[in-house]
């Protein structure tokens, strides 16, 4: 089986690449990339013309639901999702139900996706048993099972003294630890971001010091234990300030931050919209800056859309009692080309960086380049295609966005998961 996209935008930032150019995807892998490629016989050609050709865009940070929460989202439909939205590949979280942290749930997850799934899937395995913090999950299992990071995200180890033996357990996997930073003895109980916002609305607040305390605590045990911590949505000015910090001096850190708290703040919560609810909120327009420059500098490596789909049960009603999180599969290429890239926030080379490469580098993923030899995994972008958000259009079975209704310019326009196009 042999695809080549001809004429388009090639641009490959982990081979320095933006000219207009072919590709060539021969057997799953990428042939060649160059002008004006010969096809070989029986080779599908697509014209690409106009538009922009990446590596497949990679989400670390997903929540599938399966198993156990099949009525939010199962395999099938968050694959389905994924390359809907542009991506080639997911990485998703551990709490479900059971929880991931043992081989047999691994092996499940990998099964359905090799069956269901449209898209790579790549379990992240749990740090504790069932996520309650007291004693670590199966780990060795997990990695020998296929696991390519491990996170209790959805709650915050809190025990440092755990954390730290987690970090050095799996040390001798080479993979990530993920930290969901919230010192929950800092926020109890609480709706939204802790400020003049949540005094106004009369909603309890989570202060941003609840995350920038517990970034700078991984932080330490990072360096402490030489083991790579990953931070998940990075929210805050505080802990941009602190990951630099941690970076310059040589520690293993990395972090992603989501689209929703690139392009919103805690003003959207006036709205009472549950939708506007996720851990950790939704910021102010300081810690949303710091966030864009951290981004296009470096210190925020990659971006993730922390795709949390809920019933319209859960997300319906009084604001403080709504779940926490959104869908955000569907809607990121788009929010992310219209009101980052098209401002001039970020560069499209740097935007297609930290959606391929970067994800791919921090967690030892295949992809992130169309190198030869490499997957042929690959995105393609329409930047005048203008788009409304249409919750009632997802192939998510949830519909918990923010965004609904938005009007923007950008979309994904095609999604090549192995050589082949993915039809979602
Ligand atoms: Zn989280």
């Amino acid at each position: 089986m042999s695809l080549l996209l001809q004429n388009g935008r090639v641009v490959d930032p982990a081979n320095g690449l933006d000219a207009v150019q072919d590709v060539l995807l021969v057997e799953g892998r990428v042939e060649r990339v160059g002008r004006r490629l010969e096809a070989p016989a029986g080779t599908e050609v697509l014209d690409v013309t106009g538009k922009v050709v990446c590596p497949g865009f990679i989400d670390v940070h997903v929540h599938l639901r399966e198993p156990g929460y099949e009525y939010k989202e199962t395999v099938a439909t968050g694959t389905r999702a994924a390359a809907a939205g542009g991506f080639t590949a997911v990485a998703c979280m551990a709490n479900t139900h059971p929880v991931n942290d043992n081989g047999a749930v691994t092996d499940y997850i990998l099964a359905k996706a090799k069956v269901e799934g449209v898209v790579r899937v790549y379990p992240i395995g749990a740090v504790t048993r069932g996520l309650k913090g007291e004693e670590l999950a199966e780990l060795a299992e997990l990695a020998e099972a296929g696991c390519v990071a491990f996170s209790d995200d959805g709650r915050c180890v809190m025990n440092a003294g755990l954390y730290r033996r987690a970090l050095e357990y799996t040390l001798p996997f080479g993979v990530p630890v993920v930290s969901h930073a919230e010192d929950t003895t800092l926020c109890h109980g609480w709706a939204m971001n802790e400020g003049v916002v949540s005094t106004e609305v009369g909603l309890p607040g989570a202060p941003a010091a609840a995350e920038d305390v517990m970034v700078a605590r991984d932080i330490l045990l990072a360096e402490l234990t030489g083991a790579h911590v990953h931070i998940a949505h990075l929210s805050t000015a505080g802990a941009v300030r602190l990951v630099r910090e941690g970076k310059s001096r040589g520690v293993r850190v990395t972090a992603e931050v989501t689209p929703h708290h690139l392009v919103l703040t805690e003003e959207a919560v006036r709205t009472y919209d549950p939708n506007t609810k996720m851990a950790p909120p939704l910021r102010t327009k300081r810690d949303t800056e710091a966030l864009l420059e951290a981004l296009a500098d470096g210190t925020i490596d990659c971006i993730a859309t922390d795709h949390a789909p809920h019933a319209l049960a859960e997300k319906e009603g009084e604001f403080d009692r709504a779940a926490f999180g959104v869908v955000g599969l569907e809607t990121a290429v788009s929010v992310l080309l219209d009101r980052v890239v098209g401002p001039g926030l970020l560069s499209l080379a740097t935007l297609v960086a930290r959606l391929s490469r970067d994800p791919a580098r921090l967690f030892g993923l295949p992809g992130g380049s169309l190198a030869p030899g490499a997957p042929a995994d690959v995105t393609v972008l329409d930047l005048d295609r203008r788009v409304t958000i249409e919750p009632a259009r997802f192939r998510s079975k949830s519909r918990n966005t923010p965004f609904a209704s938005w009007q923007l310019t950008g979309a994904p326009a095609l999604t090549i998961v192995a050589g082949g196009v993915v039809r979602p």
